[in-house]
């Protein structure tokens, strides 16, 4: 029996995937208590874990910072996390010191969790909601030059907000070791190792799970005529115009729909809906999934994994940078399509496709099998309870920079001896621009060529184990 803290920051998507592990756990007679909020108080009572409310902590936001929330700016969420960490750190020191739990399990982007476990040196596991992402599989994230900008000019305000962590404790050296997945952190991926991107980048600090849903019922897409499902999610789903052209794509085809709109939109707005089309805050959305032929999804990790699970393939229509790559996943799996143009003609062109093309639905059929062969909930518990975990293995991630380190101390030596050879025997005019121009190329041909010993270093070592 352990005693076991979780963290989660005040979302769904993050803290649904924690849950039936919280449920594992807690079936395994250790003690598990969750740092939570009132929204989620029921769902964690439910797990049987006990909960503690951290309402109190969060901080009064001004009328642009909620903007900033609701539009999931890094920026905003970063500087939160910090305001929000920095106003628990009092509780929690005497949390740490009156509970003291064997082991923290942590939303990966739950900085109070993480920076604690460290400052109190209690054994941390990480709750990745999404891919895990390294230097490798974070090229399948595609950010907008909005997410971009705000990324870029939001650097000065995170380091200002990072500094006032120092004195309570917390040492860190920048965001993204706050923020990014490494090979010596423990941490739970809710996927299979076939679905995640560079799979074998990941040392064994990685449990790869697959997702975490508290039910093993089996899809069941037997009946009358299609159903498809249609939902933007928990957090960025104010978007009536999206799914007025859904209606609209879907109102005159022999289907059944069911819409999941969430709280921020009024029905009304929608107008009046034919029979065949149904609109809901929220829904049981496994259970729905479990019988649909079509998921239109915003592609946030939960749902497509659930959609996966479901056997459900996808309609793709990704928001942010993260379920863009999720999104591509999909698509690169043959399991969905992705909205290219979001008008009903669209919209309605890609649903037909998949309702028409078996091959979609035979790829998700075949990611629910992968799925349903991880561990689960009872992996992850018991790694969990394991942890400290070590890794016996190469750190693929560490050997990749150390090529690159070797390549680039080359590369410039060679760019610098060349520059003076042209200098000296031609002209000192215009050898910046060479010095511009390798600048620009050293980074891609890094990449490149790290690449391509990643695939030598993981196909020597999938040879290795194949029996001659
Ligand atoms: N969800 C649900 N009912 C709904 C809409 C969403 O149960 O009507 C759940 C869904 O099953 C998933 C989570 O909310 O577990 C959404 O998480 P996701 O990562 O897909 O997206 P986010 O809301 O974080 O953007």
């Amino acid at each position: 029996m352990k005693k076991i803290a979780l963290f989660c920051i005040p979302a769904h998507g993050h803290t649904n995937p924690m849950l039936p592990v919280a449920a594992e756990l807690v079936r395994r007679g250790n003690v598990v208590r969750f740092y939570s909020f009132n929204e989620f108080e029921k769902k964690i009572k439910a797990a049987g874990a006990e909960f503690v409310s951290c309402d109190s902590f969060l901080p009064e936001l001004t009328k642009q910072e909620e903007t900033g929330l609701k539009n999931v700016s890094t920026t905003e969420m970063t500087v939160q996390d910090i305001r929000i960490t920095l106003s628990m750190n009092h509780f929690l020191d005497k949390e740490f010191k009156t509970f003291l739990p064997d082991v923290v399990y942590t939303d990966s982007v739950c900085f109070w969790g993480k920076l604690n476990a460290w400052k109190h040196h209690v054994p941390m596991v990480v709750s990745t909601s999404t891919f895990a992402f390294n230097q490798l599989s974070s090229e399948y994230m595609k950010n907008s030059p909005k997410e971009m900008a705000d990324m870029i000019l939001g650097l000065p305000r995170v380091s200002r907000e990072l500094k006032k962590l120092e004195p309570y404790g917390y040492h860190v050296k920048g965001v993204l070791s706050l923020i990014q997945s490494d090979n010596h952190t423990d941490s739970i991926v809710y996927t299979s190792q076939m679905f995640q991107p560079y799979a074998e980048s990941f040392s064994d600090h990685y449990a790869f799970v697959g997702p975490s849903v508290f039910s093993k019922a089996l899809p069941e897409k037997e009946k009358e005529r299609p159903l498809i499902y249609i939902s933007m999610g928990t957090v960025i789903n104010d978007r009536p115009d999206f799914y007025g052209k859904c209606i609209d794509a879907l109102k005159n085809l022999n289907v059944d729909v069911i819409i999941s709109c969430g709280n921020a939109i009024n029905r009304e707005e929608l107008g009046t809906l034919p029979d065949h089309i149904q609109v809901h805050s929220y829904v049981d959305q496994l259970a729905i999934l479990a019988k649909a032929d079509v998921f239109i999804t915003h592609c946030g990790m939960n749902s497509v994994s659930e959609s996966l699970y479901m056997a459900a393939p996808m309609v793709l229509y990704p928001q942010t940078g993260e379920q863009y790559a999720v999104a591509k996943r999909v698509a690169e799996i043959g399991a969905g399509i992705m909205l290219k143009e979001d008008s009903s003609e669209g919209i309605r062109a890609s649903v037909q496709e998949i309702l028409n093309n078996k091959t979609y639905g035979n790829a998700a059929a075949e990611c629910s099998a992968d799925f349903r062969a991880c561990s689960g909930a009872a992996g992850a518990a018991e790694f969990i309870e394991n942890a400290p975990h070590s890794s016996e293995g190469t750190d693929i991630i560490g050997e990749l920079n150390k090529a690159n380190g070797r390549f680039q101390l080359l590369y410039w030596l060679i760019v610098i001896a060349g520059i003076n050879l042209i200098g000296f025997l031609v002209s000192w005019k215009f050898v910046w621009v060479i010095g511009i121009a390798a600048g620009i190329l050293s980074s891609p041909i890094g990449k490149a060529i790290q690449k391509r010993k990643y695939i030598g270093m993981t196909h020597s070592k999938a040879s290795s184990i194949k029996p001659d």
